[in-house]
């Protein structure tokens, strides 16, 4: 068994983390405190060819794996979530569900956008009343000659402000749940599409959310993205593939937490020591890198599995939830070692409490994943469990 990236994949790894050192890092605190996106660095990552890392070269993307790709994300995390999250909503829910389900001619037109260009895209599937449940969204989308009108409201969604286009889930079948959800390619000046106010959150304040209205919302029909009435499949793949990239970002996050902890445990002195010199202190740091190093080697296994063309879904979830865990744990600890510091906004440990507690809840909840992994075990005992 070989455990030891390419030299390729580390080169890419060195050059993630020297962009991130210079563009994310500086600006993190910043984007928090202004609740801003990181514009211009989104900006200088798409210039570098970040923002399209799996999608292939002649699409104008980079062409390279999934792994690659949690490199990616696990370096920017490790600085800043918010725009750890907000690409990899961009790449591996947007932008490559255009690569999975889109004609030669859609791919054309959009990918390069998107993955070079400088362009944002958003996924928009949630809605007030269908989260968990995305069977019983009620945005409907109905024909008439060579357009589709969209009616509904999509909530959480993620670069909503910044995105240029949108890929919008409706029902073109009402009551038929999933089997009746359709995807659609929207651009953000399409006619009767508003964009509301930025959400205001708890953390990921980096993070542009937005409610999106659509009144009767003018979408031709050369943007039906895959089949009619075949949008939940296109769902499932994203979230296979956004999982994995949130596992990878939740690890850079744990990372950086534990960083700012073991480097405030040794300047910290109470005592006549450094905190270091404290078991307790130690246990809490040793806690946490072997959270850290489990999650990290779920999360290269799966990017593995997805690269070899192999069902990754079970292994995505895992990942996903064992990822939000091992982050939540640890910024929770290495605030306890900042003690009282850790609760001021001057230390970079409350921002990143605030905002790894995000990750048990988009990409599907903590709930929702542990669902899917037993929903697995149980399908090879042949019983069919029900979320
Ligand atoms: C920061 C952030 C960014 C997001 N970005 C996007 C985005 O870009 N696009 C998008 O479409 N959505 C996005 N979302 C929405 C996200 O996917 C939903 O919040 C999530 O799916 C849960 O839906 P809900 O909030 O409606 O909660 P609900 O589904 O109402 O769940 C409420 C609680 O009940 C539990 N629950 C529900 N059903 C079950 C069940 N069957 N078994 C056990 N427990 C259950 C849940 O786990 C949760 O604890 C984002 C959310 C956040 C927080």
């Amino acid at each position: 068994m070989d455990f030891s990236l390419t030299e390729e994949q580390q080169m890419f790894r060195n050059l993630f983390r020297e962009f991130t050192e210079k563009e994310v890092a500086p600006m993190a605190e910043h984007i928090d405190k202004a609740e801003a996106p990181p514009v211009e660095a989104l900006k200088r990552a798409a210039a570098q060819g970040f923002l399209g890392i799996p999608i292939p070269e002649q699409y104008g993307g980079a062409g390279l794996d999934y792994l690659t790709y949690t490199l990616f994300a696990e370096e920017i995390g490790k600085h800043c979530l918010s725009t750890a999250i907000t690409v990899t909503i961009h790449t591996l829910l947007a932008s490559m569900s255009i690569l999975d389900a889109g004609t030669e001619a859609q791919k054309q037109a959009y990918l390069p956008r998107l993955a070079g260009g400088g362009e944002l895209a958003s996924f928009a599937l949630t809605e007030p009343d269908a989260g968990s449940d995305p069977g019983s969204l009620r945005t409907v989308a109905r024909r008439e000659d060579g357009t589709f009108y969209l009616d509904g409201v999509k909530n959480w969604v993620s670069n909503g402000g910044l995105a240029s286009l949108h890929v919008v889930f409706a029902s073109t079948e009402p009551g038929q749940r999933h089997q009746g959800l359709s995807a659609f390619i929207v651009e953000k000046d399409s006619p009767c599409v508003v964009v509301g106010h930025r959400e205001p959150t708890l953390g990921l304040r980096g993070m542009d959310i937005r409610t999106i209205y659509f009144e009767d919302g003018h979408v031709p029909a050369e943007n039906l993205l895959g089949p009619l009435n075949g949008g939940w499949p296109i769902v499932l793949r994203a979230f296979n593939r956004v999982r994995l990239g949130l596992a990878a970002a939740a690890l850079g996050a744990a990372e950086g937490a534990l960083a700012l902890g073991v480097n405030f445990a040794v300047e910290r002195r109470q005592f006549g020591a450094p905190i270091a010199q404290k078991q307790a202190i130690q246990n809490y740091i040793a806690d946490c890198a072997v959270e850290i190093e489990a999650l990290r080697h779920l999360v290269r296994y799966t990017a593995w599995l997805a690269d070899t063309g192999q069902d990754y879904g079970r292994y995505a979830s895992m990942a996903k939830y064992l990822g939000a865990r091992a982050a939540k744990e640890t910024a929770n600890k290495m605030l306890q070692v900042h003690g009282g510091y850790g609760f001021s906004d001057e230390y970079a440990i409350s921002r990143v409490y605030r905002d790894v507690r995000a990750l048990r809840l988009l990409g599907g909840t903590d709930e929702i994943q542990r669902y899917a992994v037993a929903r697995g075990i149980f399908d090879e005992k042949g019983l069919k469990i029900q979320p």
